[in-house]
């Protein structure tokens, strides 16, 4: 039975080797299943017919029914297409043809009744539906079609073979006919009538050919339930292994270290939301078991005081631990804050990124390895294969959006044993995308900002209103602020970028000359010894205005900064902008966040504009940005763990239903955890169709 589905597309009637081909590339079709699962991406209603005289070029695909008149050509050149008056009893409307024409004369014979499809335009005036879809009116009758007519994407060069989206209608079709047996059902049949779904039968037939909108709604639902339930069954299986296979280090006590810190050298109280998320924390590291967390908090949540809280009991229990970020600037900045924060402590920490110096990288590997080291910090440098710890017991990730799946492997493997796995991110993610993204970590919020912020203000002002700004700006300063500047970049023009960020700065110090003002410049093009000179001078207060590309994005910590000017918004995303924004009101004093962009302004980019205007809320934020851009685009996306295209379900807008089916698959590997009960062995069939061809991504994490 299965033979059917597998079989290769160049079998299937109406299939060449050259369609075949095409297929292969274009669409990723080889076989029958790949065929079956490649679903419509909407349905046009083939019930109602216009008249002719009812024609709008507002209109959307429309269908009517009529005679050809006749034929005729009009244009020369490129211009030249095939004309034809079609007519019903309410009037008459050309249908137009660049291409293929000696096949439409021959086909399309005047005065038979044919049925027209097309999308009407106009051209000088007078309406036109150019290469419209047409067939005849008996064989309209008994083609398998229904009501509401299926519409598959289709390429640019597939149409040109005429494998248009009925083409492909057309041989789903085919194939659907020479089916001569059931198809056998992927999910248990208790699970089936439980939860009252269409058989996947009936369901891969009505996806393609609803005979109405209940019957097509009931099997798009029954097809997302089982995409999404496997993939939730897939990530709380591979939780729930991991879980039973690896003891973690159990860190029994609080001790020396965690104390001294906690009440000689703790600057301020922690917040409820810090306090909640240490106990969670403690609690894993204390049960025997991995922990792998993640923790979500918004920008200037605190993140990284319950990184240093953690790391110290590891400490106190005897092993070592690190911290890795996604940049350089970023993992100086936790060395600088977490050795200050730890003055008068006996902890060894040190720094190790790409330009570290080969004594220092000697002397790291050294101490690592004589356990006189505790805390490493650093970048990408830490998974690098010469690292290696001698006991190391907790792995903190900050900002985890900027690392691959692959690197956090390869720190994963930093042990014989697995350390505990603390995975830090700003980034708000809806709840329900979560549940798939990090479906197979434990996770905590900081949902609570630090006491004493003043919310930052954000406005927005056009590149012709620039003055204002400057003149904003002065008075800043005069106060004793800081500005921050930033210029996208994007990498496919980031030439482009850097010149823009080069006129940005020969404005700027012309209307902020020297030597009253000192301006600093920062981007990814500098050697990581003169970025952090620009910095530093920021830091320590002596530049006034920092000018840079992203490559602040991400973490930078100065209380002072007060003003975020962003250049070009409407070329960031609505996370990043948040990102950016992060980076001011940290401090008592009131922060602006000024968005500044050209006159003209896509709807898309009004909207991000609007909603940063609107809100502060990084969840609501998110979720904007999810309904923008679609779960595809954001970024981290890519490392879901989700080995496969989604084919009907959409991690936005099936948010309810997600939630439902991770219910009912924490419910069976509850009651089943190896899925060993006989009703449950198609389960375990299925995940090994859909995952095993890459299931090494999944010890990750
Ligand atoms: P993020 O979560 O973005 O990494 P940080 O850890 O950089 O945030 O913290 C932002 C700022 O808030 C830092 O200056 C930090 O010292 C301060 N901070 C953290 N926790 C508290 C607290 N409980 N009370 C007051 N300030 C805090
Ligand atoms: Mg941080």
């Amino acid at each position: 039975m299965q033979d059917f589905l597998d079989t290769s597309i160049t079998y299937l009637p109406g299939v060449g080797p050259k369609r075949a081909e095409l297929l292969n590339k274009e669409l990723n079709i080889f076989n029958y299943r790949d065929l079956l699962y490649y679903f419509p991406y909407k349905y046009i209603d083939r019930t109602r017919f216009y008249k002719i005289s009812e024609l709008d070029p507002d209109l959307p695909f429309v269908q009517i029914k009529g005679m050809i008149k006749g034929y005729y050509t009009e244009g020369r050149g490129h211009g030249k297409r095939l004309v034809a008056d079609f007519q019903d009893d309410t009037g008459s409307v050309k249908l137009v043809w660049f291409k293929g024409v000696k096949w439409i004369t021959q086909s399309y014979t005047p005065g038979v009744e044919f049925i027209v499809f097309g999308k009407p335009g106009v051209f000088n005036g007078m309406i036109n539906i150019i290469h419209p879809e047409i067939e005849a009116s008996s064989k309209v009758a008994e083609r398998l079609t229904s009501a509401l007519q299926a519409q598959y994407s289709t390429t640019e060069n597939l149409k040109n073979h005429f494998l248009t989206s009925r083409a492909v209608s057309k041989l789903i079709g085919t194939m659907l006919k020479q089916l001569k047996f059931r198809l056998p059902e992927s999910l248990p049949a208790w699970m089936v009538s439980k939860y009252k779904l269409m058989e996947l039968h009936q369901a891969l037939h009505k996806i393609h050919f609803p005979s109405g909108p209940d019957e097509l709604e009931k099997a798009r639902y029954r097809l997302k339930f089982e995409e999404l339930f496997y993939i939730q069954l897939n990530l709380i299986r591979f939780k729930n292994n991991r879980t039973r296979k690896f003891k973690g280090f159990v860190f029994s006590s609080v001790g020396e270290n965690f104390n001294s810190f906690y009440y000689n050298n703790l600057p301020f109280s922690l917040t409820e939301a810090q306090k909640r998320v240490m106990k969670e924390i403690r609690k894993d590291l204390g049960s025997g078991k991995q922990m792998n967390r993640l923790l979500q908090g918004d920008v200037g949540s605190g993140k990284t005081l319950v990184a240093l809280m953690s790391m110290l009991i590891a400490i106190d229990n005897g092993y070592q631990a690190c911290i890795m970020a996604p940049t350089e600037i970023l993992a100086s900045q936790h060395y600088e804050t977490i050795t200050k924060m730890l003055e008068g402590i006996n902890i060894k920490i040190r720094l190790l990124t790409g330009s570290s110096k080969r004594s220092l990288r000697k002397e790291i590997s050294e101490s690592l390895m004589d356990r006189s080291l505790n805390i490493l910090i650093g970048t990408h440098a830490l998974i690098e294969e010469n690292v290696k710890f001698d006991n190391l017991g907790l792995v903190i990730i900050d900002e985890q959006h900027r690392f691959g799946v692959e690197q956090r492997a390869k720190l994963w493997q930093k042990s014989i044993n697995p350390p505990h796995i603390l995975v830090m991110t700003a980034t708000p993610i809806p709840r329900t995308l979560a549940m798939t993204l990090y479906g197979d970590l434990d996770v905590s919020v900081i949902d609570e900002l630090p006491p004493g912020r003043v919310p930052i203000k954000t406005m927005h002002y056009f590149d012709a209103e620039r003055n204002k700004v400057f003149g904003f700006m002065r008075t800043q300063i005069s106060e004793g602020r800081q500005i921050y500047i930033v210029y996208p970049l994007i990498k496919e023009s980031e030439k482009m970028d850097y010149k823009d960020l080069e006129d940005g700065w020969d404005t700027i110090s012309r209307v902020f000359p020297a030597p009253e003002y000192c301006i600093s410049v920062v981007h990814g093009r500098m050697t990581p010894v003169i970025k952090e000179e620009s910095m530093r001078l920021f830091k320590d207060g002596k530049a006034h205005i920092l000018i840079a590309t992203t490559v602040i994005e991400v973490g930078v910590d100065i209380p002072n900064a007060s003003v975020m000017v962003i250049e070009s918004a409407e070329r960031f995303g609505l996370s990043q902008l948040h990102q950016l924004r992060g980076r001011v009101g940290r401090g008592s004093e009131q922060s602006y966040c000024i968005l500044m962009s050209s006159g003209k302004l896509s709807k898309e980019a009004a909207t991000r504009i609007e909603v940063m205007i609107r809100t502060t809320d990084g969840f609501e934020i998110a979720e904007t940005d999810l309904q923008l851009r679609g779960p595809g685009d954001i970024e981290g996306t890519m490392q879901s763990g989700i080995p496969f295209d989604l084919k009907i379900s959409n991690l936005s807008r099936d948010g309810q239903i997600i939630e439902y089916v991770r219910n009912i698959a924490e419910d069976i590997l509850t009651k089943d955890p190896l899925l060993e009960e006989k009703e449950n062995l198609i389960l375990l069939t299925e995940l090994k169709r859909l995952f095993s061809k890459r299931q090494s991504w999944s010890n990750i994490s």
